[in-house]
């Protein structure tokens, strides 16, 4: 008997060793990492996990743990055994005076988001990405544009249940077998395999507006971070940098690409839609170059749009590790980039 019809007795969910199941979990989102695995088990319970790592120990197997895949360079990926966390996605249970969810690991942020909505309801840190898995963010910390005010998802989770290398189902929290508890959280699966957590949640304003700002100096936007970070006018804050390509210059002998740094700023307020806030005041002594825009608009309709830019990002590194075509702008970005 092969170790994947063994592995087949020993799990109640199931074990799939068809090429199409173990194609479909060769790589991640960045796909730079090609890793077939020999099974995919879809667990049917946190036991079934015990018995995969049971079993993998017992046959020196690799076992990796999968959410989403949203990973880049191979975390998730396995020559033997992967564990599809997908296959337990269910909310346990919704405790909203005292402001906590417990659900099993493989539940997407976004279908949390979606079943706590008509309450209402959200977790504090969302990261861009919803499509990923609670187990699999928490394994990575979990950065949003709240997380100035609120941490990372990490620090809003209150308890877990984990499978430990040895095999057995063990509780933590802050208060009860704390080094596994703070090992697990950011510990990216290598101190075991989290099969449920426990997370605040709370009331959110259904509206929210959002300032697009744009500064060309860096020192400018820092300075005017820290002074909205500390008086606290917006609920969610994010930015980058974004080269402007500016054609290209002669150093030395050859003409080269350079570009012209700009940093967007994104800052966002929660609304009930009632009470319209007071630009004056929220701009109050800001030093951006251009206010570029103002939106307003329901909060969940936002969650939505994420999808389709998450769809979009997809589609353009699908295109560029197909070799696929980024036009000239594209590539004196790239250049630029590369130059700086
Ligand atoms: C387009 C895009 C946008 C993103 N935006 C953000 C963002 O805004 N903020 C942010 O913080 N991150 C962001 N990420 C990164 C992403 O959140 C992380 O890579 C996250 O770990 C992916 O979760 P996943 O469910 O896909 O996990 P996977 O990629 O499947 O796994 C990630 C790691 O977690 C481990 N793991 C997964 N599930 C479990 C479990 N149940 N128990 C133990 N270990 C487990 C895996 O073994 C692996 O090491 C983004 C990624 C992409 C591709």
């Amino acid at each position: 008997m092969s170790w994947t019809e063994e592995l087949a007795h020993e799990v109640e969910g199931q074990v799939l060793t068809d090429d199409a199941s173990r194609e479909a979990v060769a790589t991640d989102f960045g796909r730079l990492v090609v890793r077939k695995p020999g099974a995919v088990v879809r667990p049917a319970s946190a036991q079934d996990v015990v018995s995969v790592v049971k079993f993998a120990g017992k046959h020196t197997l690799g076992v990796s743990t999968r959410g989403g895949g949203h990973s880049q360079t191979g975390q998730s990926l396995s020559e033997h055994i992967v564990l599809d966390m997908a296959a337990l996605g269910q909310v346990h249970h919704v405790d909203e005076e005292g402001g906590t969810v417990t659900c099993q690991a493989g539940l997407k942020w976004r279908s949390l988001v979606e079943q706590l909505a008509p309450q209402q309801l959200s977790p504090p840190v969302l990261t861009n990405n919803l499509d990923v898995t609670v187990g699999g963010t928490l394994s990575s910390a979990g950065l949003g544009v709240a997380s100035w005010r609120h941490g990372t998802q990490a620090d809003n989770c209150l308890a877990l249940e984990v499978v430990t290398g040895a095999g057995e189902i063990v509780r933590c929290s802050a208060d009860q077998n704390r080094e596994l508890f703070d090992a697990v959280r950011a510990g990216m699966g290598q101190f075991g395999v989290i099969t449920e957590a426990t997370l605040k949640i709370r009331r959110h304003r259904p509206k929210f507006r959002s300032y697009y700002l744009l500064y060309d100096n860096l020192n400018f936007l820092l300075d005017d971070l820290q002074t909205i970070m500390t008086d606290e006018r917006f609920d969610y804050l994010e930015s980058w940098c974004a080269p402007c390509a500016q054609g290209f210059r002669k150093v030395g002998p050859a003409h080269t690409p350079f570009a012209q740094w700009f940093f967007p700023l994104h800052a966002s307020i929660e609304t009930d839609g009632v009470d319209v806030p007071d630009t004056t005041r929220k701009l109050r002594s800001l030093r951006f170059y251009k206010h570029v825009d103002v939106e307003d608009g329901e909060i969940d309709a936002r969650l939505d749009d994420s999808e389709l830019l998450l769809a979009r990002t997809k589609e353009l590194i699908g295109n560029l590790s197909a070799g696929g075509e980024i036009g000239a702008f594209g590539r004196l970005c790239d250049a630029a980039l590369l130059d700086q």
